[in-house]
């Protein structure tokens, strides 16, 4: 049987208005006397002071770095801040550029790293993988998962209401990309794991069972999404790669990604693709469709920019972007058959 290495964060802490506890949870957990925090101007701006200052009660001293895009230009530039200051810890602190950066480079330079989300808008803050761009095009790059999770529910229930939206999309996700999972054990005998995919699916029927629930009040419902997310970070963990967390539906959103850069979040694109793969896959779709409606997650794609011409070309792209076998490459979509998926589940 081949091995597979399995890695999981240390410490987690959830709750409200524990910002302002950074600098005991991370001298607690390993020791760090030197941080570099990778952020950028407007959340340092927002939570900078808190945190500096709980830092500073802990004799821990800190350098900023801040960023505005995650691409291999500033993971070079952050990894030479790392060397340059001699820190021995790196927090990711703010939306998923700041913690795929901070995950990246802290890997890279061999460092603990800490992730303190900002918000909710997908499975990244938890998990081993991180989500770079080089010219344009997004890569998922193997990383470490974080030694250290801290996730202050009252600052992520603040944001902007369509990241939680996104990271409901990010989670029903889960759905076909466990079921593309299984169909490539069946045609290409890729290993499967039982247990990881269970719980991957897990915390996407949590969000589809209670959808409604979590429309109703996003604020209440921001733990237990935070939760969900951070298990299934621990689900591509315990798989040693990111294939329960991610399937036929994450390729989709790559195309769009590299067809229609800068239009709606990782998050909310997934859950769109997931209405178009469940239909590939015979799942009920118009299930998954509701349940994101529930949720005020976009089902429309016009709705976020995005044109039906582009998503048809999107689907045919998706395939081709990484030696991942999905439901794309069983039913080989025609531009016609792409189109019609995309007009019989009206997403465009
Ligand atoms: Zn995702």
């Amino acid at each position: 049987m081949n091995s597979h290495f399995m890695e999981f964060p240390r410490a987690i802490l959830v709750g409200d208005r524990i910002i302002v506890n950074i600098g005991e949870f991370i001298a607690k957990l390993c020791g760090t006397r030197k941080v570099l925090i990778v952020s950028d101007e407007f959340i340092r701006s927002q939570y900078g002071g808190r945190v500096e200052n709980s830092l500073k009660t802990c004799n821990i001293k800190y350098y900023w770095n801040i960023i505005k895009t995650a691409d291999f230009s500033n993971v070079k530039e952050t990894i030479e801040e790392i060397v340059k200051e001699n820190v021995d810890g790196v927090i990711g602190m703010g939306g998923g550029t700041c913690i795929d950066v901070a995950k990246l480079s802290s890997y890279k330079s061999s460092k603990p790293f800490i992730s303190l989300p900002t918000n909710a808008a997908h499975d990244g803050i938890a998990s081993p993988f991180a989500s770079i761009k080089d010219s344009g095009k997004p890569y998922s790059i193997v990383s470490s998962s974080p030694l250290g999770l801290l996730a202050d529910i009252q600052i992520i229930s603040s944001a902007p209401q369509k990241y939680i939206r996104s990271g409901c999309g990010d989670l029903i996700a889960k759905v076909t990309a466990v079921k593309d999972w299984q169909l490539s054990k069946e045609e290409t005998d890729e290993y499967y794991g039982e247990y990881a995919a269970n719980l991957a699916l897990l915390s996407a029927e949590v969000i589809l069972k209670n959808s409604k629930k979590i429309g109703s009040n996003l604020v209440t419902s921001t733990r237990d999404v935070v939760e969900a997310l951070i298990s299934a970070g621990v689900a591509a963990g315990i798989a040693g790669s990111s294939r329960p967390c991610s399937g036929s539906e994450h390729l989709f959103s790559h195309a769009l990604d590299i067809l229609a850069p800068g239009k709606g979040l990782h998050g909310e694109k997934c859950g769109i693709g997931t209405i178009l793969m469940a239909k590939l896959h015979n799942l009920d779709w118009e299930e998954i469709k509701s349940a994101l409606e529930n949720i005020g997650a976009p089902t429309y794609l016009p709705s976020l920019g995005i044109t039906k011409e582009q998503a048809v070309e999107a689907l045919l792209l998706a395939p081709k972007l990484r030696d991942r076998f999905t439901i794309l490459n069983k039913v080989k979509l025609s531009e016609e058959d792409a189109i019609q998926l995309i007009e019989s589940t009206s997403i465009a």
